[in-house]
């Protein structure tokens, strides 16, 4: 092989501070990177996939699901992530963006918590011991899904 590309990149041993399962839209991408600054979480195992959270929600089969599970779980085994964000988005294409909603925001935003929350007890049940956290981004910021409310 040649070299076609030099970067020093940090060769310690790695811990991530979280696994973050979020959508692969671009458009969230920037938000999502200093939301996790915010967080305090520096270093993550990114899953980074169509749907983000729907992936372990509303699968479109069973492989997916267990595919994500999958990666969590070795993020947790491998790098000792203690952390899971599961995350969703406005206007997903996967779930057929707002207009799915006839552009009901609020009515967007109920269906996500909804999504978030099923995906968060997923994770929880499946593992032990890391604290799971749903939350959806909106093209004005990041917003927590409690269970209770909000
Ligand atoms: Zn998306």
């Amino acid at each position: 092989m040649r070299k076609i590309f030099h970067f020093d990149s940090a060769d310690a041993p790695y811990i991530a501070d979280a696994a973050v399962l979020c959508c692969f839209d671009y458009r969230i991408s920037t938000a999502v990177r200093k939301f996790l600054k915010k967080q305090n979480i520096e270093r993550s195992d990114m899953i980074v996939v169509a749907g983000g959270a729907k992936t372990l929600a509303s699968p479109r089969n069973d492989f997916e699901q267990d595919f994500i599970l999958e990666q969590v779980r070795m993020s947790i085994r491998l790098h000792q992530s203690k952390r899971v964000l599961v995350m969703s988005h406005s206007d997903c294409a996967t779930y057929g963006g707002l207009a799915y909603f006839k552009g009901d925001r609020a009515a967007e935003a109920a269906h996500h918590r909804a999504e978030l929350l099923r995906a968060a007890e997923l994770v929880s049940a499946n593992f032990a011991g890391v604290s799971v956290e749903p939350y959806f981004v909106k093209f004005d910021g990041v917003w927590e899904i409690k269970a209770e409310k909000g």
